[in-house]
């Protein structure tokens, strides 16, 4: 039993686990339920569809492959922010990008995007990339849950920023260390409203002229995150940070 004031715990369901007033765990987290979390009938617990939508319900019974639930109440999340923040990252050196996705979807991120930037010191290919999946989201999902995410964000396959459609976003700002003019706030200002925005962030070597040059003409308008050059896994989570701050009501 966890005491008052404690906060209840959370469980990602499928959208499609909850129907007449029921909801279904299942997967690992039975047993994390059962054996570790030790949970009985009548227990409260939060869920959340992913899809924004959280109930909070009552274990009816714990069985081996599931647990069913009775719905007692339900609602929007109140934890995802009214912008789509995409982070697109420059594949920093091994372990990073765990830390930049545990952190970005802590702040509020909607989506990641890793892209090979030209000065990415670590050369990986789609294939070899894509193997490592798996553990980032796994890093995003357990971000979620521990931050009360409505969502899980997604982490994208590794791409390149030629290949990728910026028309999608209301905003498209690439953090840029040689920028000493237009601030994040600014640009942000100028661009409102914004409900969907890229924030693009160079690896430890930075940008290169050329994709400087590359992602302008598709319209990114660089911006500068403060007079401090800061490395790669912190200019992500703070551009975050500060985009919600500047956005976020
Ligand atoms: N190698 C470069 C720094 C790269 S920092 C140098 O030593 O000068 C890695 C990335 O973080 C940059 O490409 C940029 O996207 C972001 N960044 C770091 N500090 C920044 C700042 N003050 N303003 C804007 N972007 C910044």
């Amino acid at each position: 039993m966890r005491g008052k004031g404690e906060s209840m715990h959370r469980f990602f369901i499928a959208p499609d686990a909850v129907s007449g007033g029921e909801a279904r765990i299942e997967g690992e987290d039975v047993q994390h339920i059962a054996k570790v979390l030790r949970l009985n009938p009548g227990d409260k617990v939060s869920l959340c569809d992913g899809h924004k939508m959280e109930y909070t319900a009552c274990i009816e019974h714990i069985e081996r492959e599931r647990v069913v639930l009775q719905i007692l109440s339900q609602g929007d999340s109140k934890a995802e922010p009214n912008c789509m923040v995409t982070l697109y990252q420059g594949l920093p050196k091994a372990g990073k990008l765990e830390t930049i996705i545990q952190k970005c979807v802590e702040l509020g991120v909607s989506r990641i995007v890793p892209f090979a930037a030209s000065r990415s010191v670590v050369r990986l290919t789609a294939q070899e990339f894509e193997r490592k999946r798996p553990r980032y989201a796994r890093v995003a999902y357990e971000a979620a849950k521990q931050s009360r995410r409505g969502i899980v964000p997604e982490v994208c396959g590794l791409t390149a920023l030629s290949a990728e459609d910026f028309s999608q976003y209301d905003a498209t700002l690439l953090a840029y260390e040689e920028e000493h003019g237009k601030t994040l706030k600014a640009a942000l200002s100028d661009a409102r409203p914004v409900e969907r925005l890229a924030l693009i962030v160079g690896p430890e070597g930075g940008f290169a002229p050329e994709e400087v040059a590359l992602l302008q003409a598709s319209g990114a308008v660089s911006v500068s995150l403060g007079p401090r050059i800061l490395r790669t896994e912190t200019a992500g989570m703070a551009a975050v940070a500060m985009a919600l701050y500047e956005l976020e009501f």
